[in-house]
């Protein structure tokens, strides 16, 4: 069986979506996603909980009060991240050990160094010195990390050779949990998904079968079983809300912005059920659609995983999206990979 175990010995069979958890988020609570969606396993913004002072300290502080299972009511699986991300915009430091420590004292149960986020407009020499520099941090984090698994994110931007070293280096360090970092600019443009096939694919093959391999922020269900075929075990996204928000309505076989594009699409979930053509018309209900959609599909991975059809459900998957979406990249980028 694949699976997370966790250092407290709990363990979580993959594959697993993340759904990235904002506390501010009104209604997609934690009871919610627990027991309304089944979701086993969330990801959440480490950094943002560091900067918080009062958060800081109630969790990290001399007199903490609480975990941040506690804080947000959600007993499964927590990974955090380490705000790499918001370091992009340049307008944040945080010291690799501090932010590697404070993640396994609030006790998530996956955390993440500081890792040099690697857009695809960097020049190998600049992909390469990122390289190197996450390795050190993932190597100065594995001597840290006793009370969590600290993730080795591969970085390398758009070279190949790059991905192939980092991917080598993490398993020499002996990490036990891959994540594949700065590909989504790769498959944010109209599904071409070569790269990133190519990248996990390569992964795969050089990974160790019990070690999971993470995809950081991929949530569009389309994509998912593709790169759950190639050998990705894990999948983090916001992408339910964010899609939400711009209207987009997510299927299986591709999401759009209006209903004509899905006509032949009957949806099961319990929202469309309930409330008909209003989910398009409510941002609420259109996040709460998608995210069952996303959970739908894992759930369909899963068992196609397991009894070995998952290729023909690709290949439906395919029929029926490029039909739908005829300028799509999604069947020529997978037929590269
Ligand atoms: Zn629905």
């Amino acid at each position: 069986m694949n699976a997370i175990i966790t250092i407290t010995g709990r363990t979580y069979p993959t594959p697993l979506f993340l759904p990235v958890f904002e506390r501010n988020n009104p209604y997609i609570t934690a009871p919610v996603l627990r027991d309304d969606f089944g979701v086993r396993g969330i990801i959440t913004n480490g950094f943002l909980l560091y900067r918080d002072r009062s958060l800081r300290e109630a969790l990290a502080g001399p007199e903490s009060r609480m975990n941040v299972k506690q804080l947000y009511g959600f007993d499964g699986l927590v990974m955090t991240d380490s705000g790499a991300y918001q370091a992009l915009g340049g307008q944040v430091y945080v010291k690799n050990t501090k932010i590697i420590r404070f993640q396994q004292d609030i006790g998530a149960d996956v955390i993440s160094p500081f890792d040099h986020i690697t857009p695809p407009r960097d020049n190998w020499k600049v992909a390469n010195r990122k390289l190197n520099d996450t390795l050190k941090n993932i190597e100065q984090g594995l001597k840290i990390a006793d009370r969590a698994i600290l993730a080795g994110v591969q970085q390398g931007g758009r070279y190949l050779d790059l991905r192939e070293r980092s991917v080598r280096a993490l398993v020499e360090l002996g990490v036990s949990y891959v994540a594949l970092g700065s590909l989504v600019p790769f498959f944010g443009r109209n599904h071409h998904i070569r790269f990133a096939g190519q990248v996990i694919r390569q992964a795969r093959a050089i990974v160790p079968p019990e070690i999971p391999i993470h995809l950081y922020g991929a949530g569009d269900p389309v994509e998912l079983p593709f790169y759950a075929a190639l050998g990705c075990d894990i999948f983090d996204s916001s992408s339910f809300v964010h899609f939400a928000r711009g209207g987009w309505y997510m299927t299986p076989y591709g999401a759009s912005q209006t209903p004509e594009a899905l006509a032949e699409y009957e949806c099961p979930c319990p929202y469309c059920a309930a409330h008909g053509a209003r989910v398009w018309a409510d941002e609420r209900l259109m996040a709460l659609h998608n995210l069952w959609t996303i959970m739908h599909v894992m759930r369909c991975i899963t068992d196609l995983r397991a009894s070995g059809g998952l290729d023909d459900y690709l290949d439906a998957v395919l029929d029926k999206h490029m039909r739908w979406f005829p300028a799509s990249q999604l069947k020529p980028s997978w037929e590269e990979i």
